[in-house]
């Protein structure tokens, strides 16, 4: 008998939702991923994607893609440590750091691996990590890598971050991290707050920008969240990916020399795998310089973000907290999530359906999420369909 086979056989929720018709997942994109993409033959608006700037076809990102591809060859075979750095990947190291305002940035083969390899070799076993229970899936991976004590509080939760940090041994490291945008929900995470918290228990932060990179920031400068509150000299370390608003793959950190040296060195997920392609290294490349002269692009999103609130809102819909361009429109039950994210589909829109175990049951919900490449005319046909829908299930 194979006991494997058997095994995952039993997993059967995919078939049945298969079955069902309400299967969401693996949609496959036929064309260029601006507003607009083709699935099936047939056209359908995207606001399910986290290019938030809308630069994954910008003319200026593609050709440096090709040009690097071109110069240095389609793969890099084998880790930054070794024979993987190329003197594209430091320029862009540089540049971050010098945009983050950071002494140093160390890119890593996604962002996802930023947050396992740091967290699970920058704090030993007599330290602590404090961690906000709806952080991102890549920091609960960290944790489960790391040693240390380890500490969940409630979401944005500062008695319970308070309670937790009380715990700590006062000579031994307490690392706070958190996501800056909580990318399901869309809220920001507390950090006026929280640095207050790490300045009275001498704590160090980590804060997640890949939510916020490119769409926060002051005077639309896209810096992220801790730009955002004034608090970037402040946080200790800021981790950002290429995945979203840099319109590649790969991820980074940033921070103090001697803290980013020793990521350099001990973080297994970049010094065990190989460093991200000179193709999209000049793409998150020449997505930063564009990201930098034209914050026009980030101002565009804000207009529509706080119209798009503003609409949902006025027709009944529950968003929760969101204060960015994620907003999450609460169905609160699984069977339900789907079959509306099919109805929406039908109607030529592209939405994520979140469900359990991503969230708890009873909060699941439909991830609508703009781009600055969005029009009004875009999002009034979405927000009218996607209204009706919800009449239709009787969720409005
Ligand atoms: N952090 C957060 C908050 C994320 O949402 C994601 C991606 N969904 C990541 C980290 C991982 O980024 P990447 O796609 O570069 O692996």
């Amino acid at each position: 008998m194979d006991l494997l086979r058997e095994k995952t056989m039993r997993y059967d929720a995919p078939q049945r939702a298969k079955a069902a018709g309400i299967y969401p997942y693996f949609r496959a994109i036929e064309s260029d991923q601006d507003t607009e993409v083709i699935i099936n033959g047939k056209k359908v608006l995207m606001f399910g994607s986290n290019a938030y700037l809308g630069l994954t076809n910008h003319p200026k990102v593609i050709e440096a893609s090709i040009a690097a591809t071109k110069k240095y060859g389609t793969g890099m075979a084998g880790s930054r440590f070794l024979n993987g750095t190329l003197d594209i990947h430091l320029e862009l190291e540089r540049k971050l750091a010098n945009f983050m305002d950071k002494e140093e940035a160390i890119v890593f083969p996604t962002g996802f691996m930023v947050n396992e390899g740091v967290l699970g070799c920058l704090t030993g076993r007599d330290d602590y990590i404090l961690w906000d229970e709806r952080d991102h899936a890549s920091i609960i991976e960290g944790l489960r890598t790391s040693f240390s004590t380890k500490y969940k509080f409630r979401h944005n939760d500062m008695a319970s971050l308070e309670k937790q940090l009380q715990r700590c041994n006062s000579h031994k490291v307490k690392l706070i991290v958190v996501d800056g945008v909580f990318s399901m929900e869309g809220d920001l995470a507390n950090l006026p707050e929280i640095m207050k918290l790490a300045k009275k228990y001498n704590a160090n932060i980590m804060v997640d920008e890949a939510h916020s990179l490119g769409v926060l920031g002051r005077k639309y400068n896209g810096k992220g969240v801790c730009d955002h509150f004034g608090l970037l000299n402040d946080v200790d370390l800021v981790m950002g990916t290429f995945s979203k608003s840099l319109a590649s793959i790969g991820g980074f950190v940033a921070g103090d020399y001697p803290v980013i040296n020793y990521l350099r060195h001990n973080a297994r997920t970049n010094i065990f795998s190989a460093s991200i392609t000179p193709g999209a290294t000049a793409a998150a490349s020449a997505a930063l310089d564009i990201l930098k002269a034209e914050p026009e692009r980030v101002k565009h999103l804000w207009e529509l973000t706080h119209y798009t609130i503003k609409r949902f809102k006025d027709l009944g819909f529950e968003l929760g907290p969101t204060e960015t361009p994620i907003m999450p429109l609460y169905v609160r039950d699984n069977d339900k999530t789907f079959y509306i994210t099919k109805l929406i589909f039908e109607e030529g829109i592209f939405v994520n359906p979140v469900v359990s175990p991503g969230v708890a049951p009873e909060d699941t919900l439909i991830r609508f999420a703009l781009m600055a490449t969005h029009s009004i005319e875009q999002v009034d046909y979405a927000i009218e369909r996607i209204y009706k829908i919800f009449k239709k299930v009787g969720i409005l």
